[in-house]
């Protein structure tokens, strides 16, 4: 038997194929008739059928002391042991994380629990503070959506694709293969890295320029753009073009080229590439969005984006990260404007509170809260500054709905088993605003309950169940539809028919938001010399908790080593293979060195998909003041012989 339902990994939300045999997912195939994948899924996509079976959480566990081992109990007493220990709480008290590997539904209830049971507005999705929300606010400040106005596919209209901070051959194959494609057909491509990748390699013009200094660079192909003429008409009459052309006026290939570490010829290559193009695509990732200018580097992208009239072709990380911010998966989340709090307490027949929430970053560092729930994550890995997050997490009663074992749980009072996306119903919301009907393909594993469910049922012990008295997914998905403005134009019985449906994806007013380049964040000092940057292997996803299950792709690249250039290496006296420690302003890491001449000089390059390296203990608690998205990709280190 085979079922067709959707890959559980990231933004693209490809839809695959799944065999089963005695009930069981046995093997994973692509759908040919998918008009996402085209096909084509990714290894990653591929492989789920071999981490399905493996580490899964199967029974509700608690326990009062963490150093002590984790005791199985029914739901009932799994409950009651969370009202127990949250009731008296203040709702300033408490942190909900939902997952943007989890359906719409799943998310919704989850907020609405948090702000209906806790009356808290502390609700903060992990892949979107930590990954996109200096995309999602910057497409908000501009185009009035929180969500990407263009689709995938807008890469086959393209005249030029510019890559920058990105590495879709490696962490978004389907849409390389889409650049790829297009190449075929005779799109230009050219790439902007800090260190070359997967997609640089292949790319008609590959440009490296010194980590933290794009946004110069950016200014200056704008500031050429509009001095040679080359801007779309419509550019002109956008709000804030007058300011936009004073500010980006200083920014010329004489001012530019010595501070990005970039030879004039280069630059005028590309100038020239991005002038002469029709239709101007640009494509960017978590190279620039995860850095302390993160939010103004995406404004910069997008006034390049306007004077050329092009697509801003956006990437995403977890499957459904644009669904769980749609769903309310954020402090300000849907009840940002007045009129929607008044709207939602109509329709949920409860008073809400207006006070502003915390997001995760001041909810686990800065004003550390006494109780979290989190869905699906693996925040003990995943945050910045790791050694302070553990010291704070070991104080906190941590509720951890999960259908893996993983490195958090070692920090939680409470497991609450759920089935992965595959082994429920619910829809998702790709990365292009794409709605997708994910169908159930086999029973979860053990007494595992939708996130949904659990709210529903914990709703009993609040007092306010009557707010949560819902039948299935699909009747949450009817009320998500109904009430949610970009949501109105879904079709919920079609979506859940299996056709695809689109959230609100046109801009209600477009202007430029002027930025300068206000110099790198990270200071190359005698005691630290080296910038580490973070990257991804095509082999894992995220943290490597599934992809690391399975046998094929654990025989990948290796994730757990320094990547450093053959010469810092011999200055060094360090040999391919040594044990070295790394150390930054905030921990330390011990790896395997591996001498690298694809690594620049100055740069150290590291994976972060290890449980094992733990490599954002190097990670300080730095990050983008309007956002809180922490830098991960320009951090001052040293490297030493261990
Ligand atoms: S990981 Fe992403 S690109 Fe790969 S199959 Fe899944 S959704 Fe598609």
């Amino acid at each position: 038997m085979e079922v067709l339902s959707s890959c559980i990994y990231c933004g693209i939300g490809c839809r695959l194929k799944y065999a089963l045999e005695g009930g069981r997912i046995s093997k994973t195939l692509p759908d040919r008739s998918d008009d996402v994948s085209e096909g084509s899924p990714c290894i990653k996509g591929l492989t789920i059928s071999d981490v399905v079976g493996e580490r899964r959480l199967t029974r509700p566990m608690i326990r009062e002391d963490k150093d002590r081992d984790f005791e199985e109990v029914t739901w009932e007493r799994a409950y009651r042991f969370i009202y127990e220990h949250v009731k008296d709480l203040d709702g300033r008290e408490v942190l909900f994380i939902p997952s943007g590997k989890t359906s719409n539904e799943s998310s919704y209830v989850m907020q609405k629990f948090a702000r209906i049971a806790l009356r808290t507005n502390n609700v903060d999705g992990c892949c979107s503070r930590l990954c996109h929300a200096n995309t999602v606010r910057a497409l908000r400040d501009i185009f009035g959506i929180d969500g990407s106005p263009s689709r995938f596919d807008d890469i086959y209209t393209r005249d030029l694709v510019l890559v920058i901070g990105s590495n879709p051959a490696s962490n978004h194959p389907v849409l390389y293969n889409k650049i790829a494609k297009a190449k075929r057909r005779g799109t230009k491509v050219a790439c902007i890295v800090s260190t070359p990748n997967e997609t640089s390699a292949t790319s008609d013009l590959s440009i490296q320029v010194q980590p933290d200094t794009e946004l110069a660079l950016i200014n200056a192909l704008t500031n050429s753009v509009i001095k040679r003429g080359s801007l779309s008409e419509r550019a002109i009459n956008v709000n804030g073009f007058g300011q936009l052309v004073s500010m980006v006026s200083d920014y010329t290939c004489d001012r530019v080229c010595p501070e990005c570490g970039i030879d004039p010829k280069q630059f005028r290559a590309l100038e020239e590439a991005v002038c002469a193009s029709k239709a101007f695509g640009l494509m960017h990732g978590m190279g620039l969005t995860q850095s302390k200018n993160g939010i103004q580097n995406v404004y910069a992208l997008l006034n390049l984006v306007i004077v050329k009239d092009g697509k801003m072709l956006s990437n995403r990380g977890e499957i459904n990260v644009q669904g769980v911010g749609d769903m309310g998966g954020s402090p300000s989340g849907i009840i940002s404007s007045f009129v929607m709090k008044g709207e939602l307490e109509r329709r949920w027949g409860t008073e809400l509170t207006s006070e502003i929430g915390l997001n995760m970053i001041q909810a686990l560092y800065l004003s550390p809260v006494k109780a979290v729930f989190a869905c699906d994550t693996n925040i003990a890995v995943s945050l910045p500054d790791l050694n302070r997050l553990h010291e704070n997490l070991r104080r906190t009663f941590y509720v951890l709905l999960h259908h893996h074992e993983n490195y958090t749980m070692r920090f939680a009072n409470v497991l609450l088993p759920i089935p992965m996306l595959i082994e429920g119903s619910g829809t998702i919301t790709n990365g292009e605003r794409r709605v997708r009907y994910v169908r159930k393909v086999a029973e979860p594993i053990g007494d595992a309950k939708p996130v949904w469910t659990i709210f529903k049922e914990l709703s009993k012990y609040f007092g306010v169940e009557r707010c949560f008295d819902y039948r299935d997914e699909r009747q949450v998905f009817g009320e998500i539809c109904e009430l949610l403005p970009t949501y109105r134009s879904v079709d919920a019985d079609e979506v859940y028919g299996g056709s695809d449906g689109w959230a609100l994806k046109d801009p209600p007013f477009t202007k430029y938001i002027p930025v300068h380049y206000e110099g790198r964040e990270y200071a190359r000092t005698s005691s630290r010399p080296y910038v580490l940057v973070t990257v991804r292997s095509p082999s894992h996803f995220l943290h490597g908790e599934l992809t690391s299950l399975s046998p094929s792709l654990r025989r990948g690249r290796d994730v757990e080593s320094c990547y450093m250039n053959p010469d810092d290496a011999k200055e060094k006296g360090i040999s391919d293979g040594d044990a070295v420690t790394v150390l930054s302003t905030c921990g330390s890491v011990s790896a395997e060195a591996r001498v690298d001449p694809r690594v620049n000089r100055g740069l150290i390059k590291m994976y972060i998909h290890s449980e094992k390296l733990l490599v954002n203990r190097l990670v300080p608690l730095d990050y983008t003041s309007v956002t809180f998205t922490p830098n991960y990709k320009s951090i001052s280190v040293d490297v030493k012989r261990a």
